[in-house]
């Protein structure tokens, strides 16, 4: 995490709240996962109000693209996120009612909007990255991707009942 996202309670406080607009770059809390190749930095805007005594609200958005690797067939493609977060902040400790709904802590002056944004975005990023839902994935026996083409091996997948059935009607046949 290259930024910090901070807002403070004394500006959140003002009339119309505390704007923040950022940049985050995300791709340090994925490195390890294999199906997240890469994160654009993500672009962070949004509003910091304090609505109600000693509760902040933020509401804001984060856009950026990711490049998944579909756990299926190995493609690799481009899905672009689009998120809208809302999230409440306390200024005093939380109630056991507070801490339920994932209300965030902050008890300083400086906000740091970060664990919450950071949430958002982590949340939205697939880690069973699949291409579209039709996805046909790749053959378990010889590899060939089955949404371009078709292999032998797939066509000889007889259900081991049916093929019983077949050999039994082929040995009444053969007894004619
Ligand atoms: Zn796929
Ligand atoms: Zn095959």
């Amino acid at each position: 995490m290259t930024k910090i996202v901070k807002v403070l309670w004394t500006s959140a406080t003002k009339p119309g709240g505390a704007a923040f607009a950022d940049t985050l770059d995300m791709m340090s809390l994925f490195r390890n996962q294999r199906d997240v190749i890469h994160i654009e930095p993500c672009q962070v805007e949004g509003l910091a109000s304090v609505t109600r005594s000693n509760i902040c609200e933020v509401n804001g958005t984060a856009r950026t693209n990711v490049q998944y690797r579909c756990v299926r067939c190995l493609t690799e493609f481009t899905r672009s996120l689009d998120i809208v977060f809302q999230e409440l902040i306390s200024r005093i400790p939380l109630t056991a009612e507070q801490e339920e709904a994932e209300v965030f802590y902050a008890p300083d002056e400086v906000i740091d909007l970060d664990p919450l944004i950071v949430q958002a975005i982590v949340l939205a990023i697939d880690v069973q990255p699949i291409c579209h839902n039709e996805c046909r994935g790749l053959c378990s026996e010889c590899g060939t991707d089955l949404n371009v083409a078709t292999c032998a091996c797939h066509e000889q997948q007889v259900d081991p009942r049916l093929q019983a059935l077949s050999q039994f009607y082929d040995s009444l046949k053969t007894e004619d």
